[in-house]
């Protein structure tokens, strides 16, 4: 698929990224979905294919292409499974890129190279029993005891949970002030004694994720593990989630692709009325309108993506890319299973899966209301209000 809003070398990459999910991914989407088995064994093909580092520098193992790839490698893999870019993009898009841009040294050396070999899996923890969007109300804390920090609390609904190797924790570090002056963030190793998972969450798609609730019972953190200065955490996370918003709407896109050609598709074999379906304006427009939503979706991540490669500012722009996209996935799924009726309701079909998956994204990485919010707060600051 040759795009003029890509340059050369960003088209044959998506080639590329195509040709490997179909060869790699794609014989075993079906399976991770009658299973529900985590994809680890993908992942790691994934990641020995160099597409779990493009945020990461070669220094570290990664490709260091930027955002714009990424969002290529989020397209394409959601475009055959969903559930293996989510798991993909926890730990290569949200627990790596904090820890290298804000991390030391020595942790980049240890944690950056293994994350984007796949050979270790990463997490990231901010939710929390009593805290969803209202992250500032965080409850767990990290209390300085020496050279280490002793980190308390639960995390709920983290995804890579209970498989992560590594989890990117972030906790309250000064309880005396609100929680952005207070908090800190730091990488945890889930082998360490008082980390435990509580259990996993049973969801109603992404089937073969592991999204988890998880304890952290007095586990001892060396201080050397903070990624930032101490209680400015909240900044870390600000910045993890512009990139985290991003390559979710690229994810979006992709599998939003993949129920548009089956409804296509469908749309030209099924025939009624001694017509095929397509010949009814009730069926072309609906494909009509997905197009539509899915090229506005597809070219507001990528605005958001070249602004993060620029440097320059997209918390406005990665809110809007993710509230558009994940919108227009759910309606495109929803119509694309309406477009191939009764086989649209049967798990011989993908829609069903693709709408059911599609349907956490307005929640999960920030819910479409905080996303308006974000988006308007992002307005009246420019202007200077
Ligand atoms: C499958 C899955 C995977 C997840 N993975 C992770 C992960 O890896 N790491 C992690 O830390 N978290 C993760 N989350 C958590 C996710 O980010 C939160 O669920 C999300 O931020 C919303 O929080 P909440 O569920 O507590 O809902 P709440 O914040 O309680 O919101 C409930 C409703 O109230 C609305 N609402 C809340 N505040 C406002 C407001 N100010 N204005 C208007 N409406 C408002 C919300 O939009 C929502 O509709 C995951 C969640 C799911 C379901």
């Amino acid at each position: 698929m040759l795009s003029v809003l890509y340059t050369e070398e960003e088209n044959l990459f998506r080639e590329e990224v195509k040709a490997f999910a179909e060869r790699e991914i794609a014989p075993h989407a079906d399976e991770i979905e009658r299973t529900a088995e985590y994809p680890r064994e993908v992942l790691r093909r994934v990641g020995q294919a160099g597409y779990m580092g493009a945020l990461i520098s070669e220094e570290y193992g990664g490709t260091g292409k930027g955002m714009v790839w990424e969002t290529i490698i989020a397209e394409e893999i959601s475009a055959v499974s969903p559930v293996v870019d989510v798991s993909r993009g926890v730990t290569s898009v949200y627990f790596a890129p904090p820890v290298f841009k804000f991390g030391s040294d020595a942790l980049k050396e240890k944690y950056l190279t293994p994350i984007v070999r796949a050979e270790k899996i990463g997490a990231i923890g901010i939710t929390e029993p009593d805290v969803g969007s209202d992250t500032a109300g965080m409850k767990t804390q990290a209390v300085k005891d020496g050279d280490e920090y002793v980190i308390t609390g639960e995390k709920r609904f983290i995804t890579n949970g209970s498989q992560a190797d590594y989890i990117l924790v972030f906790a309250i570090t000064d309880p005396s002030v609100k929680a952005r002056k207070g908090m800190s963030a730091f990488v945890v190793e889930t082998s360490w004694p008082g980390f435990s998972v509580v259990e996993d969450h049973e969801l109603m798609g992404m089937r073969g994720a592991r999204v988890s609730h998880l304890k952290f019972d007095g586990v001892r953190v060396p201080a050397s593990h903070m990624v930032g200065e101490e209680n400015r955490g909240f900044a870390v996370l600000m910045d993890e989630l512009d990139t985290e918003r991003t390559s979710l709407a690229a994810g979006a896109v992709g599998y939003s692709r993949a129920a548009f050609e089956i409804a296509i598709k469908h749309s030209v074999e099924r025939t009624q009325f001694g017509r095929e379906i397509r010949a009814f304006e009730g069926i072309s427009f609906k494909i009509a309108e997905m197009a539509t939503k899915l090229d506005a979706a597809r070219l507001m991540t990528l605005q958001a993506a070249r602004r993060i490669d620029m440097g320059l500012p997209a918390t406005r722009q990665g809110a809007a890319a993710k509230l558009f996209a994940t919108d227009a996935a759910q309606e495109i799924t929803y119509e694309a299973l309406q477009v191939t009726g009764g086989d649209g309701y049967t798990k011989q079909n993908r829609t069903e899966q693709l709408a059911r998956d599609a349907r956490l994204m307005t929640i999960g990485g920030g819910t479409a209301e905080i996303m308006k919010y974000i988006i308007q707060r992002e307005i009246y600051k420019d202007r200077g209000y």
